[in-house]
């Protein structure tokens, strides 16, 4: 290399060499001023709308929530946010200040807040509702340590009124009022049923006008059914599902149909004006099987029902009486 070259990059070198430094000042004085003037914060839109600023992107993030669930009440559990914002890293000048607090509540307008409460259940029904789970534990237990059944469901909903706002003692009225209704129906499902047969359906509606085990100069001996009048060609239901072992007139019941429940249990329906079904039919409970009538011995259109036990009558009424009229 000859020396005249060499000279020329000493003297090129030398002046890039200073233009750098001139550069480096100047961009440290502009940096300074900037850092004097202007500070980097976070820019947030709300669907599209600048609504304000935050300092902190994720500290307004994990903020937010526990502000609107203390602002709403204890019993929010999930805030679903309609409208995320965006946000966008700006520098502004230092005077700017951020505003939180209006963010939020610009946000607050567009969510969607769930709600938890508790249902309290006796025996598979719903009894009353509370909003804390204390309470429904202090009921529950009490409930269980009588020996019922009874159980915590969690509920939901979006709307605060909705909320319950029962107190411990008349939840607990509540609830007691529901479990004397279910041990009421337990007492009248029993009632109803024979055997192991329940006689849920009303074969008639009517007017007792005989009871069981009277003596009748019409008849030869006690009553062995009930009597039921009412008008002629009324339906007369199946009190239960069974197959139907007799269709057809018979001397003094007239036309009667009797149907088998199983386990020994047959119910039989007399005097019909009319009989809808064939004998060795099933019939499921409810169905139409006959229409009142007044043949054989009868004095006027009415039911003569009877129930058996293994061919031995017993007194129809309690389950008449029990059935949900
Ligand atoms: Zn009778």
């Amino acid at each position: 290399m000859n020396f005249i070259l060499k000279q020329r990059i000493k003297f090129y070198t030398k002046k890039t060499l200073r233009f750098l430094n001139l550069m480096v000042v100047a961009l440290v004085i502009i940096i300074g001023i900037a850092i004097i003037k202007y500070k980097p914060i976070y820019e947030v839109k709300l669907d599209g709308t600048k609504i304000g600023y935050v300092n902190s992107k994720k500290e307004f993030e994990s903020t937010i929530v526990a502000q609107i669930k203390n602002y709403k009440s204890k019993n929010v559990y999930n805030v679903e946010i309609q409208d995320e914002p965006e946000y966008a890293l700006k520098l502004v000048s230092r005077s700017q200040e951020t505003n939180e607090g209006e963010i939020v509540m610009a946000m607050q307008k567009d969510m969607i807040i769930t709600y938890k409460y508790f249902d309290i259940y006796v025996d598979g029904q719903k009894a009353s509702s509370v909003d804390t789970l204390e309470k429904a534990q202090e009921i529950v237990d009490e409930i269980k340590q009588k020996g019922e059944n009874a159980e915590i469901i969690e509920a939901e909903t979006q709307d605060e009124m909705e909320l319950p706002e029962n107190t411990l003692e008349t939840a607990k009225e509540e609830v007691y009022k529901e479990l004397n209704l279910i041990q009421e129906e337990k007492i009248r499902e029993e009632k109803i049923t024979i055997n192991g047969i329940k006689l849920a359906v009303l074969p008639v509606q009517g007017t007792i006008t005989s009871r069981y085990g009277v003596s009748s100069r019409i008849r030869s001996s006690d009553h062995t059914g009930l009597d039921i009048a009412t008008t002629k060609g009324t339906p007369i239901k199946v009190v239960a599902s069974g197959t139907v072992t007799c269709a057809k007139y018979s001397g003094s019941y007239g036309n009667i149909v009797k149907v088998d429940h199983g386990n020994g249990v047959e119910t039989w329906y007399a005097h019909a004006n009319k009989i809808n079904v064939t004998e060795g039919q099933t019939v499921e409970a409810g169905d139409i099987i006959a229409e009142v009538g007044s043949t054989g011995n009868s004095t006027g259109p009415h039911l003569h029902f009877e129930i058996r036990i293994n061919g031995e009558h017993i007194n129809p009424e309690e389950v008449y009486e029990n059935i949900v009229k």
